[in-house]
Protein backbone atom coordinates (compact mmCIF):
# COMPACT_ATOMS: atom_id res chain seq x y z
CA UNK A 1 0.00 0.00 0.00
CA UNK A 2 2.93 2.12 1.08
CA UNK A 3 1.26 4.65 3.69
CA UNK A 4 3.49 6.95 5.53
CA UNK A 5 1.74 8.15 7.93
CA UNK A 6 3.16 8.57 11.51
CA UNK A 7 0.79 10.04 13.92
CA UNK A 8 -2.27 8.61 13.07
CA UNK A 9 -5.61 9.38 15.08
CA UNK A 10 -8.35 6.84 14.22
CA UNK A 11 -11.62 7.97 16.05
CA UNK A 12 -12.57 11.43 16.58
CA UNK A 13 -15.77 13.33 15.94
CA UNK A 14 -17.68 16.47 14.24
CA UNK A 15 -20.71 18.52 14.74
CA UNK A 16 -22.35 15.99 12.39
CA UNK A 17 -22.81 13.94 15.66
CA UNK A 18 -21.65 15.01 18.98
CA UNK A 19 -18.15 16.64 18.50
CA UNK A 20 -18.24 20.29 18.88
CA UNK A 21 -16.34 21.50 15.70
CA UNK A 22 -16.83 21.48 11.62
CA UNK A 23 -15.17 18.70 10.07
CA UNK A 24 -12.72 21.68 8.13
CA UNK A 25 -12.03 22.58 12.18
CA UNK A 26 -11.26 19.16 13.69
CA UNK A 27 -9.39 18.23 10.39
CA UNK A 28 -7.48 21.89 10.74
CA UNK A 29 -6.72 21.40 14.65
CA UNK A 30 -5.20 17.72 13.96
CA UNK A 31 -3.04 18.95 11.40
CA UNK A 32 -1.65 22.08 13.81
CA UNK A 33 -1.14 19.42 16.47
CA UNK A 34 1.13 17.25 13.91
CA UNK A 35 -1.28 14.69 13.07
CA UNK A 36 -0.31 13.51 9.49
CA UNK A 37 -3.47 10.99 9.61
CA UNK A 38 -6.99 11.60 10.92
CA UNK A 39 -10.12 9.33 11.23
CA UNK A 40 -13.33 10.85 11.06
CA UNK A 41 -16.12 8.30 12.95
CA UNK A 42 -19.12 10.06 13.91
CA UNK A 43 -21.68 8.10 15.54
CA UNK A 44 -24.31 6.81 12.94
CA UNK A 45 -23.56 9.25 9.77
CA UNK A 46 -21.49 9.63 7.15
CA UNK A 47 -22.47 13.22 6.53
CA UNK A 48 -19.09 14.77 7.45
CA UNK A 49 -16.94 12.96 5.07
CA UNK A 50 -17.00 15.26 1.99
CA UNK A 51 -16.45 18.40 4.04
CA UNK A 52 -13.08 16.33 5.71
CA UNK A 53 -11.56 15.36 2.41
CA UNK A 54 -11.88 18.66 1.21
CA UNK A 55 -10.11 20.07 4.22
CA UNK A 56 -7.78 16.95 4.35
CA UNK A 57 -6.58 18.29 0.49
CA UNK A 58 -6.17 21.74 1.58
CA UNK A 59 -4.63 20.92 5.08
CA UNK A 60 -1.92 18.12 3.39
CA UNK A 61 -2.95 15.53 5.84
CA UNK A 62 -4.25 11.71 5.53
CA UNK A 63 -8.17 10.85 6.28
CA UNK A 64 -9.47 7.93 6.88
CA UNK A 65 -12.83 8.14 6.66
CA UNK A 66 -15.43 6.01 9.11
CA UNK A 67 -18.33 6.15 11.74
CA UNK A 68 -18.70 4.99 15.01
CA UNK A 69 -22.26 2.16 14.39
CA UNK A 70 -24.35 1.70 17.36
CA UNK A 71 -25.19 -1.95 18.33
CA UNK A 72 -26.24 -3.45 21.53
CA UNK A 73 -25.99 -6.78 23.38
CA UNK A 74 -27.89 -8.09 26.41
CA UNK A 75 -25.67 -6.81 28.31
CA UNK A 76 -25.95 -3.09 27.39
CA UNK A 77 -24.15 -1.19 24.04
CA UNK A 78 -21.68 -1.40 22.08
CA UNK A 79 -19.83 1.25 19.59
CA UNK A 80 -18.28 -0.38 16.23
CA UNK A 81 -15.92 1.53 14.54
CA UNK A 82 -16.51 1.08 10.66
CA UNK A 83 -13.38 1.95 8.62
CA UNK A 84 -13.55 2.98 4.61
CA UNK A 85 -17.27 1.00 3.29
CA UNK A 86 -18.85 1.71 0.59
CA UNK A 87 -20.91 5.43 1.63
CA UNK A 88 -23.77 4.38 -0.72
CA UNK A 89 -24.01 1.08 0.38
CA UNK A 90 -27.96 0.34 0.98
CA UNK A 91 -28.16 -1.84 3.51
CA UNK A 92 -25.81 0.20 5.78
CA UNK A 93 -27.48 3.79 4.60
CA UNK A 94 -30.90 2.11 5.58
CA UNK A 95 -29.65 0.81 9.10
CA UNK A 96 -27.98 4.26 9.98
CA UNK A 97 -31.34 6.14 9.02
CA UNK A 98 -33.49 3.90 11.28
CA UNK A 99 -31.09 4.24 14.12
CA UNK A 100 -30.52 7.90 13.49
CA UNK A 101 -34.34 8.38 13.60
CA UNK A 102 -34.70 6.42 16.61
CA UNK A 103 -32.08 8.36 18.27
CA UNK A 104 -34.16 11.88 17.91
CA UNK A 105 -36.99 10.18 19.30
CA UNK A 106 -35.71 8.72 21.92
CA UNK A 107 -33.76 12.27 23.12
CA UNK A 108 -37.03 13.69 23.04
CA UNK A 109 -38.37 11.17 25.35
CA UNK A 110 -35.43 11.71 27.55
CA UNK A 111 -36.79 15.51 27.78
CA UNK A 112 -40.02 15.09 28.11
CA UNK A 113 -38.89 12.76 31.36
CA UNK A 114 -36.02 15.53 32.26
CA UNK A 115 -38.64 17.99 31.69
CA UNK A 116 -40.76 16.91 34.82
CA UNK A 117 -37.74 18.06 37.27
CA UNK A 118 -35.86 20.59 34.99
CA UNK A 119 -36.26 23.44 32.76
CA UNK A 120 -35.97 22.00 29.56
CA UNK A 121 -37.41 21.51 26.53
CA UNK A 122 -37.05 19.99 22.92
CA UNK A 123 -36.13 23.25 21.18
CA UNK A 124 -33.19 23.56 23.46
CA UNK A 125 -32.10 20.57 22.32
CA UNK A 126 -32.70 21.38 19.06
CA UNK A 127 -30.70 24.91 19.59
CA UNK A 128 -27.85 22.47 20.49
CA UNK A 129 -27.81 19.69 18.21
CA UNK A 130 -28.07 22.25 15.03
CA UNK A 131 -27.18 20.16 11.95
CA UNK A 132 -26.51 17.17 13.12
CA UNK A 133 -29.28 14.15 12.83
CA UNK A 134 -27.13 11.50 14.90
CA UNK A 135 -28.81 13.31 17.80
CA UNK A 136 -27.21 12.00 21.07
CA UNK A 137 -27.05 13.09 25.47
CA UNK A 138 -24.40 15.03 24.35
CA UNK A 139 -27.06 17.13 23.02
CA UNK A 140 -29.23 17.57 25.95
CA UNK A 141 -26.12 17.70 27.84
CA UNK A 142 -25.52 20.50 26.11
CA UNK A 143 -29.19 22.31 26.26
CA UNK A 144 -28.88 21.58 30.65
CA UNK A 145 -25.37 23.54 30.07
CA UNK A 146 -27.12 26.54 28.23
CA UNK A 147 -30.19 26.48 30.99
CA UNK A 148 -27.08 26.86 33.42
CA UNK A 149 -28.60 23.43 35.27
CA UNK A 150 -25.08 21.76 34.89
CA UNK A 151 -21.49 22.95 34.34
CA UNK A 152 -20.58 20.46 31.48
CA UNK A 153 -21.21 17.65 30.09
CA UNK A 154 -19.83 15.35 32.45
CA UNK A 155 -21.59 16.35 35.59
CA UNK A 156 -24.98 16.44 32.80
CA UNK A 157 -23.70 12.66 32.32
CA UNK A 158 -22.71 11.86 36.10
CA UNK A 159 -26.07 13.53 37.48
CA UNK A 160 -28.97 13.05 34.87
CA UNK A 161 -27.88 11.07 31.60
CA UNK A 162 -26.22 8.10 32.81
CA UNK A 163 -28.63 4.94 32.41
CA UNK A 164 -29.42 4.50 36.08
CA UNK A 165 -30.23 8.29 36.78
CA UNK A 166 -33.86 7.86 35.94
CA UNK A 167 -34.36 9.91 32.94
CA UNK A 168 -32.70 7.26 30.45
CA UNK A 169 -34.65 5.77 27.21
CA UNK A 170 -32.74 3.10 25.17
CA UNK A 171 -32.66 3.51 21.06
CA UNK A 172 -32.92 0.98 18.41
CA UNK A 173 -29.52 -0.15 17.34
CA UNK A 174 -28.58 -3.44 15.84
CA UNK A 175 -26.78 -6.77 16.88
CA UNK A 176 -23.17 -6.65 16.99
CA UNK A 177 -22.70 -9.23 14.66
CA UNK A 178 -25.21 -8.16 12.03
CA UNK A 179 -23.24 -4.67 12.36
CA UNK A 180 -19.99 -6.83 11.75
CA UNK A 181 -21.73 -8.45 8.78
CA UNK A 182 -23.03 -5.64 6.86
CA UNK A 183 -20.03 -3.31 7.47
CA UNK A 184 -18.11 -5.69 5.86
CA UNK A 185 -20.08 -6.65 2.86
CA UNK A 186 -20.24 -2.68 2.55
CA UNK A 187 -16.33 -3.51 2.10
CA UNK A 188 -15.30 -1.53 5.51
CA UNK A 189 -13.46 -3.20 8.29
CA UNK A 190 -15.17 -3.27 11.47
CA UNK A 191 -13.54 -2.57 15.05
CA UNK A 192 -14.37 -2.51 18.53
CA UNK A 193 -14.70 0.98 19.99
CA UNK A 194 -13.41 1.10 23.63
CA UNK A 195 -14.06 -2.30 24.33
CA UNK A 196 -13.85 -1.96 28.02
CA UNK A 197 -17.07 -0.04 27.84
CA UNK A 198 -18.90 -3.52 26.66
CA UNK A 199 -20.86 -5.02 29.12
CA UNK A 200 -20.03 -2.46 32.04
CA UNK A 201 -16.12 -3.47 32.07
CA UNK A 202 -16.02 -6.69 31.41
CA UNK A 203 -15.47 -7.25 27.72
CA UNK A 204 -17.50 -8.89 24.98
CA UNK A 205 -17.92 -12.82 26.07
CA UNK A 206 -15.89 -15.64 25.12
CA UNK A 207 -19.43 -16.63 22.79
CA UNK A 208 -19.72 -13.12 21.70
CA UNK A 209 -16.37 -12.44 20.56
CA UNK A 210 -16.83 -15.83 18.69
CA UNK A 211 -19.44 -15.05 16.70
CA UNK A 212 -17.97 -11.48 16.14
CA UNK A 213 -14.58 -13.18 14.86
CA UNK A 214 -16.78 -15.41 12.92
CA UNK A 215 -18.75 -12.51 10.91
CA UNK A 216 -15.42 -10.74 10.18
CA UNK A 217 -14.26 -8.41 13.13
CA UNK A 218 -11.43 -6.77 11.99
CA UNK A 219 -9.72 -5.43 15.15
CA UNK A 220 -9.79 -4.00 18.61
CA UNK A 221 -9.29 -0.32 19.72
CA UNK A 222 -6.44 -1.15 22.61
CA UNK A 223 -5.16 2.45 23.34
CA UNK A 224 -8.10 4.63 24.25
CA UNK A 225 -8.69 6.23 27.77
CA UNK A 226 -11.55 4.30 29.15
CA UNK A 227 -9.55 0.99 28.78
CA UNK A 228 -8.16 0.29 31.96
CA UNK A 229 -4.06 -0.63 31.83
CA UNK A 230 -4.57 -4.47 32.81
CA UNK A 231 -7.35 -4.48 30.34
CA UNK A 232 -5.21 -3.37 27.62
CA UNK A 233 -2.93 -6.38 28.25
CA UNK A 234 -5.70 -8.69 28.31
CA UNK A 235 -7.20 -6.97 24.75
CA UNK A 236 -3.55 -7.93 22.65
CA UNK A 237 -4.24 -11.52 24.06
CA UNK A 238 -7.01 -12.00 22.27
CA UNK A 239 -5.68 -9.96 19.10
CA UNK A 240 -2.58 -12.01 19.41
CA UNK A 241 -4.73 -15.24 19.75
CA UNK A 242 -7.34 -13.78 16.25
CA UNK A 243 -4.67 -11.95 14.07
CA UNK A 244 -6.72 -8.86 14.94
CA UNK A 245 -5.81 -5.29 14.00
CA UNK A 246 -5.51 -2.86 17.08
CA UNK A 247 -5.98 0.88 17.01
CA UNK A 248 -5.41 3.66 19.20
CA UNK A 249 -7.14 6.62 19.16
CA UNK A 250 -8.65 9.83 21.45
CA UNK A 251 -12.20 9.38 20.57
CA UNK A 252 -11.79 13.51 20.13
CA UNK A 253 -15.50 15.15 20.77
CA UNK A 254 -14.04 19.00 20.65
CA UNK A 255 -14.65 20.58 23.90
CA UNK A 256 -16.66 18.36 24.77
CA UNK A 257 -15.29 15.58 26.47
CA UNK A 258 -11.42 16.30 28.37
CA UNK A 259 -10.21 13.75 25.86
CA UNK A 260 -7.16 15.26 23.47
CA UNK A 261 -6.82 14.92 19.97
CA UNK A 262 -4.21 12.56 19.18
CA UNK A 263 -3.72 11.30 23.11
CA UNK A 264 -3.49 7.68 21.87
CA UNK A 265 -2.66 6.54 18.11
CA UNK A 266 -2.49 3.98 15.60
CA UNK A 267 0.75 2.03 14.71
CA UNK A 268 1.37 2.33 11.07
CA UNK A 269 1.41 -1.17 10.14
CA UNK A 270 -2.03 -1.29 11.68
CA UNK A 271 -3.23 1.42 9.59
CA UNK A 272 -2.31 -0.54 6.81
CA UNK A 273 -3.83 -3.77 7.90
CA UNK A 274 -7.08 -1.94 7.95
CA UNK A 275 -6.59 -0.25 4.69
CA UNK A 276 -5.49 -3.61 3.02
CA UNK A 277 -8.75 -5.36 4.24
CA UNK A 278 -10.75 -2.20 2.89
CA UNK A 279 -12.44 -2.29 -0.78
CA UNK A 280 -15.65 0.57 -0.14
CA UNK A 281 -12.89 3.72 -0.21
CA UNK A 282 -9.37 4.13 -0.06
CA UNK A 283 -7.36 6.58 2.71
CA UNK A 284 -6.81 9.83 1.13
CA UNK A 285 -3.51 10.95 0.98
CA UNK A 286 -2.25 14.61 0.36
CA UNK A 287 -1.78 15.09 -2.77
CA UNK A 288 2.04 15.59 -4.24
CA UNK A 289 0.64 19.11 -5.54
CA UNK A 290 0.18 20.33 -1.87
CA UNK A 291 3.71 19.42 -0.82
CA UNK A 292 5.84 22.28 -0.43
CA UNK A 293 8.79 22.15 -3.27
P1 LIG B 1 -25.75 8.45 23.31
O1 LIG B 1 -25.20 8.48 21.91
O2 LIG B 1 -26.95 9.27 23.47
O3 LIG B 1 -25.90 7.06 23.85
O4 LIG B 1 -24.64 9.14 24.23
C1 LIG B 1 -23.37 8.55 24.33
C2 LIG B 1 -22.31 9.57 23.95
O5 LIG B 1 -22.13 10.44 25.03
C3 LIG B 1 -20.97 8.93 23.68
O6 LIG B 1 -20.69 9.02 22.31
C4 LIG B 1 -19.98 9.75 24.44
O7 LIG B 1 -19.15 10.44 23.55
C5 LIG B 1 -20.77 10.77 25.19
N1 LIG B 1 -20.47 10.71 26.63
C6 LIG B 1 -20.59 9.66 27.44
N2 LIG B 1 -20.23 9.99 28.69
C7 LIG B 1 -19.84 11.28 28.66
C8 LIG B 1 -19.34 12.20 29.63
N3 LIG B 1 -19.20 11.86 30.91
N4 LIG B 1 -19.04 13.46 29.22
C9 LIG B 1 -19.21 13.82 27.94
N5 LIG B 1 -19.69 13.00 26.98
C10 LIG B 1 -19.99 11.74 27.34
FE1 LIG C 1 -19.87 10.50 21.24
FE1 LIG D 1 -18.09 5.46 21.49
ZN1 LIG E 1 -16.55 7.91 19.74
Amino acid sequence: MGLTFTRIDLHTHSRVSDGTQSATELVDEAAATGLDCLGLTDHDDTGGWDEAAHAAEQAGIGLVRGMELSTITRRGSMHMLAYLFDPTNRALTELTAEIRDSREHRAERIVARLARDYPITWADVLAQSGEAKAIGRPHIADALVERGIVADRTQAFDRMLHPRAGYYEPYFAPDPVEAITLIREAGGVPVIAHPATVARGAGPDDDLLHRMVDAGLGGLEVWHRLNPPKFRAHLMQIARAYDLIVTGSSDYHGAGKPNRLGESLTPPDQLERIAEQASGVPVLQPSKSSWPM
